[in-house]
């Protein structure tokens, strides 16, 4: 029941004690293997009276933490056998392979606690789990450490996602770098600093750099600098989504801010200032998407006292309430409309051609895209995005969320690589 394989331990007894306040199982065995030489000269010699110049020398009782039994804590009082070479006057104590040598914990439990830090759950539950401190379970979490890659064997796909996620990490507050295969969303590693000069003196030892053909990143922070100084090889790509989410934040701002500007107006201004406030969503609506045969009562257009209405009625009433804000808007949708088709020359041409009476703004943020332009043509023609590593930051907040943020960044490295199976565990 025990999985003890060990030949040469003796079951002598099972008791029930009270360990540390605790109900605990003690099994009660002896550890005393046949010995044919010394371990320290090897001497195998026959005394004048038949027996080994070596002799038994007392016995030395350990403690061993094995798993619980019945949900009940449970240890084995395990008496080793001390033996002495007359020979070499050497002392050494009987060894097995429940325990490592100087280990009081099982081999068993070992294994055990290695298989719930894969799982996304915080190392104090592993500790309860398994009946030990969590000083054990830290120990546990650092022999994985040197299976982490290093500057020498890390080696890059083809197509490598960079982003940052909160470390959390008492030691660094500020922001981690996490990069990642871009076709199979692998991870690839993580790194307590994003910082470009310590990225690229980590980047520019691996032998493998040049074999990057693609770097995806958003528009935020500043990786492109990473490909003319380590990935020589690469092209940028942009994400899309992120193009996507600044056009529509662009866009948002100036909405909510003209909104603004009507409802200090007071009167009927107010009125429809609140109304364009409050229909936000439908303006951002892809135009093909916008219903135009189905009348109906709206909760900002309530019949009687406004007739039936469709939705494409709706925003153009919407839209007459602001010249402004209509002409933001058909540029708005002119960009999404392109990009969405994939046609970047339209896409840029589009933005190249902002009327100057334009929210100033508004056209800074659209032509703020020009200067990822290379980054988001290749993003329209490659179908690499950084979703996949999106879904990486959700699982490591995850992780820090059920750890209550981790005290060392190491720590948080080497359980984000055992959870996403990258350290395998025999
Ligand atoms: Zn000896």
């Amino acid at each position: 029941m025990l999985q003890i394989k060990d030949k040469n331990i003796t079951f002598l007894d099972v008791t029930e004690e009270e360990i540390k306040g605790q109900l605990t199982n003690v099994v009660h065995a002896t550890l005393s293997p046949e010995m044919r030489s010394c371990p320290e000269c090897g001497c195998t010699k026959m005394g004048t009276n038949g027996n080994h110049q070596f002799v038994k020398n007392g016995k030395k009782v350990t403690t061993i933490r094995l798993a619980a039994v019945h949900y009940i804590p449970t240890v084995m009082k395990l008496a080793k056998q001390r033996y002495y070479c007359r020979e070499c006057h050497h002392h050494w104590t009987a060894q097995t392979s429940l325990v490592a040598p100087n280990c009081f914990i099982s081999r068993h439990i070992r294994l055990e606690i290695a298989r719930l830090l894969k799982e996304r759950i915080a190392m104090k539950l592993i500790a309860e789990l398994c009946f030990v401190s969590s000083n054990t379970v830290i120990r546990e979490l650092h022999q994985f450490k040197k299976y982490l890659p290093n500057k020498q064997t890390l080696a890059f796909p083809k197509v490598l996602m960079v982003d940052e996620f909160r470390s959390h990490a008492k030691k660094e507050e500020n922001m981690s770098f996490i990069c990642a295969d871009g076709e199979t969303g692998d991870l690839v590693d993580v790194l307590p600093d994003r910082r470009l000069d310590n990225l690229v003196h980590y980047f520019k030892h691996s032998p493998y750099a040049q074999e990057v053909e693609f770097l995806v990143t958003d528009m935020n922070a500043a990786y492109y600098q990473l490909i003319p100084k380590v990935f020589k090889n690469a092209k940028l790509i942009i994400d899309r989504f992120h193009v996507i989410k600044h056009i529509n934040t662009a866009f948002n701002s100036f909405r909510a801010l003209e909104a603004k500007r009507l409802i200090s107006k007071g009167g009927q201004s107010a009125t429809r200032g609140r109304k364009i406030k409050s229909n936000w969503k439908r303006l951002i609506k892809n135009r093909q998407n916008i219903d135009i045969s189905e009348y109906k009562t709206w909760r900002s257009f309530r019949a009687p006292k406004y007739p039936y209405l469709t939705e494409a009625m709706v925003i153009d009433r919407l839209l007459s309430y602001s010249e402004p804000l209509k002409e933001a808007y058909q540029v708005f949708h002119n960009i999404t409309d392109a990009f969405r088709e994939k046609d970047a020359d339209l896409f840029f041409d589009t933005i190249r051609s902002m009327s100057d009476k334009l929210n100033p703004e508004f056209r800074h943020a659209i032509q703020n895209l020009e200067n990822h332009e290379v980054g988001i043509r290749n993003g329209l023609i490659y179908p690499y995005s950084n979703g996949k590593i999106e879904a990486k930051n959700t699982h490591i907040k995850t992780l820090k969320r059920v750890s209550y943020g981790f005290r060392s960044y190491d720590n948080m490295r080497t359980r984000i690589f055992l959870t996403n199976g990258l350290i395998k565990i025999k």
